[in-house]
């Protein structure tokens, strides 16, 4: 089967407290690995922005439920498209927060100041999260 990368980007309503957030993650990591699917979700006190591979089918239907979640909006498509290979593949739904972030990384990707990813293009999104998880497994292996 096709294989699918998607990237979007949302804001969070007042539904979604830290609990919630804790939820989604669970939820995620459980139905993710079930269905084949990989990715990172990134957070920021005021929006989400969250990478999806797997089976073009089982992506699609997922993004579908996600778009109705009412603990986020304006769910806005940044990336869609085939791919060979997943980059995030070791994730079924790795986890980063602003706050995890160096400056140097907020500031590459910060175009007037601060984070914005609504404004980001599709490369730009894709390579962001790249890094972010780059670190990450830096970070988690000690070097
Ligand atoms: P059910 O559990 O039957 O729920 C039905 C609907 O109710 C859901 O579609 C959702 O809109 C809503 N809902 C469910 N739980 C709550 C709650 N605690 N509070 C408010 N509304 C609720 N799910 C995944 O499986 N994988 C992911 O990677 C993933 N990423 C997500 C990222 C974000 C930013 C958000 C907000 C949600 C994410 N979810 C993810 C959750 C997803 O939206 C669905 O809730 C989940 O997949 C269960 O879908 P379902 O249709 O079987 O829902």
């Amino acid at each position: 089967m096709q294989m699918v990368r998607l990237i979007y980007v949302s804001r969070m309503t007042e539904e979604c407290d830290l609990e919630a957030l804790e939820n989604i993650l669970k939820v995620s990591r459980e139905r993710n690995a079930a269905k084949n699917i990989t990715g990172v979700l990134f957070y920021d006190p005021a929006f989400f922005m969250q990478c999806l591979e797997g089976p073009s089918m089982a992506v699609n239907a997922l993004y579908g439920a996600i778009v109705t979640d009412p603990r986020h909006k304006d769910v806005t498509l940044l990336e869609y498209g085939s791919v060979n290979e997943r980059e995030f593949g070791d994730w079924s739904m790795g986890f980063v927060r602003t706050i995890d972030l160096d400056t140097q990384t907020l500031q590459l990707y910060s175009k007037t100041g601060k984070l914005d990813p609504f404004a980001l293009s599709s490369s730009e999104a894709n390579n962001f999260l790249v890094e972010i998880m780059k670190q990450r497994k830096k970070e988690r292996s000690g070097s």
